[in-house]
């Protein structure tokens, strides 16, 4: 990689920037870095270079890209956060810091992965560019992981799956997303990875590409036919990760996903979509239990489509999905309605009933308006989205969204009506805490409980602050005067 490809990469999305200071960024970053190898025998600065190309792909803003190439100078040479904003100014070195402390983190195991994922969310809200970068980073730590021992390999890999792609995702950053699993999936799982991969090649590209073009000439053909006029037809090949994961989670072998290739119809509006699934239906034999309507009932998340597997051309299985380009794009983000924030030990439970956090719904209505990524973090960053909201951990790892001073009893009624009756003692940060104490973001907090205690206190309706925690605390308080009676009848 050169600087020289960088800044290339970088006018294709900016033609008329002044490109000045991402050279000087990279004359101070060679000099600083000048010397060191990394574990690949290639020199350091190879590794800046790379993360400031992805974020230049990404279509980031020049100070991204600069502190892409600075990032790791304050880290790992003798040059100070200082020196670099004497010499960048304030907003890259505030990036630079950011990321500086996303790094310091050295837990192991569960300790490890729950901090991470702290750290995450509260540089996510000082600016979301933190979290690119980092993305940027870890993509490219990725890509050289073979220089590295085996049990490192390993838990990079685990890592970027738990906590890093999940985020990509949630923020729409899908290129990303799917090229950092496909790699942690070949480290961590490498017979099932060689397996798929070899399915793939058995499959040429040029003939599958050949069987695309077959099929959406055929239904061409019939479209025109039907005087639909106004349509577009995309082919789509999932990654490897997605179709591992779907063998896994339903038990099925790959030549049984029938969506590992698929078609996708877009039509201007929701009566096209049908007529183009009955014509489709005409064309070729629909397989049986493959049909889902989720335009007249959306999933849970939100998400709609029309789906049907025929047997289409030489009797092969395809899937069709048929949108409108509206539907698509909504579908861009489905991730972001399946983050629940509960996680513990790695293992994510998505629930489809739970509703979308608020500040999700704000994000994705705010991406929805800005497809430039630039106004898009300048957009959130000024919608405060963060500002009003903190996160609170679980020892086993699960993040709860609350208003800002709530306490250890919103917290706990939060999690379970049962814990916030049963609370009898709190410890935040792993000090002793008071129940009506405020609790401030990224804090760890468990609660105390007594199964024994009979519900919850009254006065707790004094400091609590989510209108969940009142309701509950109004419904399960005990009545004094039921008390008085049964302390009476006790007595006997
Ligand atoms: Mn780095």
């Amino acid at each position: 990689m050169t600087i020289e490809r960088v800044i290339k990469k970088f006018q294709d999305n900016n033609p008329q920037a002044d490109t000045t200071l991402i050279q000087l960024a990279y004359d101070f970053a060679e000099k600083a870095h000048s010397g060191q190898v990394r574990r690949s025998g290639e020199p350091y600065i190879q590794h800046p270079l790379h993360t400031a190309y992805v974020l230049a792909e990404m279509k980031s803003d020049l100070p991204t890209v600069v502190a892409g190439i600075l990032h790791d100078v304050p880290e790992d040479t003798s040059v100070t956060i200082d020196d670099i904003k004497k010499n960048f100014g304030e907003e890259i070195s505030t990036l630079i810091k950011g990321i500086t402390k996303l790094g310091k983190i050295k837990y192991r195991g569960v300790e490890r992965y729950r901090e991470n994922l702290r750290k995450m969310f509260i540089a996510m809200a000082d600016d979301l560019r933190i979290i690119y970068i980092k993305f940027a980073d870890r993509l490219h730590n990725l890509r050289t992981l073979d220089a590295l021992p085996q049990p490192k390999q390993e838990r990079v890999a685990k890592e970027t799956l738990e906590i890093y792609a999940p985020i990509a995702g949630l923020l729409g950053v899908w290129r990303l997303k799917w090229q950092m699993e496909d790699i942690c999936f070949k480290y961590l799982y490498p017979d099932d990875f060689k397996k798929l991969e070899y399915k793939y090649e058995v499959e040429k590209q040029a003939e599958r590409n050949q069987f695309f073009q077959k099929t959406k000439k055929e239904l061409e053909q019939e479209l025109d036919r039907q005087h639909i006029s106004k349509y577009q037809i995309e082919y789509r090949f999932k990654h490897l990760y997605s179709i591992w994961l779907k063998m896994q989670q339903k038990d099925r072998k790959f030549d049984e996903i029938y969506d590992v290739f698929a078609l996708r119809v877009l039509v201007p509006d929701v009566s096209d979509c049908y007529k183009v699934l009955g014509i489709i239906h005409t064309i070729w034999k629909p397989k049986i239990n493959r049909f889902k309507d989720y335009i007249a009932m959306p999933k849970p998340n939100g998400y709609r489509s029309l789906h049907t597997t025929v047997f289409g051309p030489e009797g092969k299985a395809v899937e069709f999905q048929i949108r409108t380009p509206e539907m698509n794009e909504e579908s861009m983000y489905g991730i972001a309605a399946h983050w629940h924030y509960k996680h513990s030990r790695g293992q994510k439970n998505y629930s489809d009933e739970e509703d979308q956090p608020q500040w999700v719904k704000e994000i994705l209505e705010i991406k929805k308006n800005y497809k430039d990524a630039h106004k898009f973090v300048q957009e959130i960053k000024s919608a405060n989205i963060f500002q009003k909201r903190i996160f609170i951990f679980s020892p086993k790892g699960d993040v709860i969204e609350l208003p800002e001073q709530s306490t250890p009893i919103d917290f706990a009624y939060a999690i379970h009506t049962d814990i916030g009756n049963k609370t009898t003692g709190v410890v935040i940060n792993d000090k002793i805490g008071t129940l009506d104490q405020e609790l401030h973001n990224g804090d760890l907090v468990e609660i105390i409980t007594d199964k024994s205690r009979s519900g919850p206190s009254s006065n707790w309706l004094k400091f609590v602050k989510t209108k969940h925690a009142k309701e509950m605390i109004r419904k399960n308080a005990q009545n004094p005067i039921f008390d008085r009676i049964k302390g009476y009848f006790s007595r006997e």
